[in-house]
C-alpha cells in the first residue's frame, strides 16, 4: 500500500474556515456537546437532526435491464423492447415506431503471446525489448525525482516480464 500524499496543509492546522471563536453547546434534545460559534444560543446535534428528518426520497424510475450507460442523457433513446425515451422520460406515443439499434458488441482483442511467435520474430522482439531495457536503465539514472524513478522502474519490470516470456 502506498501512502496517499495530500497537497496543501493539514486540515487541523491553522484556523478553521468557520473561525476560531468556538464554544461547546449542549444539544437541545440530547446530552451531546456540539462545537458551535461563540454566538450560538441553541443547537441540535447532527444525530438528532438525522432522527428529525426523513431520508431523501429517490423518485427516479428503475431502469430496465440492459439500459446503456447515460441513456437518461440522450435526446432520444430507443430501448430494445420498442419503448422510446427522451432525456430519460418515456414518450408513450412513440412506442414501437422507431427501430432500436442493436447494442454494440465490443470484442476483446486477443493478446498474442510472445512465446508463440516464429523464431525470427521472437529474436526481433527480444532485441527490441533489450534495447528498451537499456534505454530505460539510462533514463532511470537520469530521473530527477522519485515519481519519475517509480514510473521507469515499473516500465522496467514490465519489459523484464515480457522478456522472460520469450524462450530461445
Ligand atoms: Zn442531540
Amino acid at each position: 500500500m502506498s501512502r496517499i500524499k495530500r497537497k496543501g496543509s493539514k486540515s487541523n492546522s491553522g484556523a478553521p474556515s468557520w473561525g476560531t471563536n468556538l464554544k461547546y453547546v449542549k444539544c437541545d434534545t440530547c446530552d451531546n456537546q456540539v462545537r458551535a460559534s461563540a454566538t450560538a444560543v441553541k443547537i441540535i446535534c447532527p444525530s438528532c437532526v438525522n432522527k428529525l428528518v426523513d431520508p431523501p426520497s429517490v423518485s427516479l424510475p428503475d431502469p430496465k435491464p440492459n439500459m446503456p450507460k447515460g441513456w437518461r442523457n440522450r435526446k432520444q433513446y430507443v430501448h430494445l423492447d420498442g419503448s422510446v425515451y427522451e432525456y430519460g422520460v418515456e414518450n408513450i406515443d412513440l412506442f414501437g415506431t422507431i427501430q432500436p439499434k442493436p447494442p454494440k458488441i465490443v470484442k476483446p482483442k486477443p493478446k498474442q503471446s510472445l512465446s508463440k511467435l516464429p523464431v525470427a520474430e521472437r529474436s526481433e522482439a527480444r532485441t527490441r525489448l533489450l534495447n528498451e531495457l537499456k534505454f530505460l536503465r539510462t533514463e532511470l539514472q537520469r530521473a530527477a525525482n522519485k515519481t519519475d524513478q517509480k514510473k521507469i522502474t515499473n516500465k522496467i519490470t514490465k519489459v523484464t516480464k515480457q522478456l522472460s516470456t520469450i524462450k530461445n
